[in-house]
């Protein structure tokens, strides 16, 4: 179920989780965008070409959910499209991070599935996550393939572009994109000390019947 903040609360916590995500180097520069749902309508969003290590809470700009048009002042990410494409398929997400993290990207630029399989987090925190086809970003081109790829993923790779994830509020999401990292780091990293065989399908099972249930 996803958590509503009124706007204040939330333009606060998408300044303290744009910081955290530039802080711990999963965004560089002024790449990345966060968003928030505030309402049934409508949702915040991090501005164009700012640092998320720098925002404050003025700079969110808030966005109909329904054209992506700004309902206030600012101008938002190029990213608006996707962002409302998720809010708008999936009525479980209440929050959306990308971020173009380090390792998450060389798997996305060399366009190879992600094995999330490796550990028992892996498994439970992330699930399967689908690779999206590359399109232009900013485009509705982008926004249709990502909707059209799996709809309960908690992440996504974009081929030759960077990461996303969702959650029921800004902290289940920016968790999930420090756990894709991790991931994505252990899977290159460990390549080249040998070839890391994926759990069990039948322990990933077990995983996800006993934690998983022990989480709800
Ligand atoms: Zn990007």
């Amino acid at each position: 179920m996803i958590v509503l903040l009124t706007e204040k609360m939330a333009r606060k916590e998408l300044v303290e989780y744009g910081r955290l995500l530039y802080d711990r180097g999963l965004t560089y520069g002024t790449a990345g965008n966060l968003s928030v749902r505030i309402d049934h309508d409508d949702l915040l969003i991090t501005p164009s070409g700012a640092c998320k290590g720098f925002l404050i809470e003025r700079d969110l700009v808030r966005i109909s959910i329904s054209d992506g048009k700004t309902t206030g002042g600012g101008r938002p990410s190029i990213e608006v499209p996707f962002h409302t494409a998720l809010y708008k398929h999936r009525k479980d997400v209440g929050a959306v991070v990308h971020a173009h993290p380090r390792y998450c990207t060389v798997i996305a630029v060399a366009g190879i599935p992600l094995r999330t399989g490796l550990t028992p987090e892996g498994v439970l925190v992330l699930g399967p996550v689908p690779l999206v086809p590359y399109e232009t970003p900013g485009t509705d081109r982008l926004a249709k393939k990502l909707a059209e790829s799996k709809h309960d993923a908690n992440a996504f790779l974009l081929e030759r572009h960077g990461a996303i994830t969702v959650g029921k509020d800004l902290p289940e999401a920016y968790h999930r994109m420090e756990t894709l990292e991790f991931a994505a780091a252990l899977q290159v990293i460990s390549a080249s000390v040998g070839e890391a065989e994926e759990l069990t399908k039948r322990e990933m099972t077990r995983i996800l019947t006993s934690i998983g249930r022990q989480k709800q």
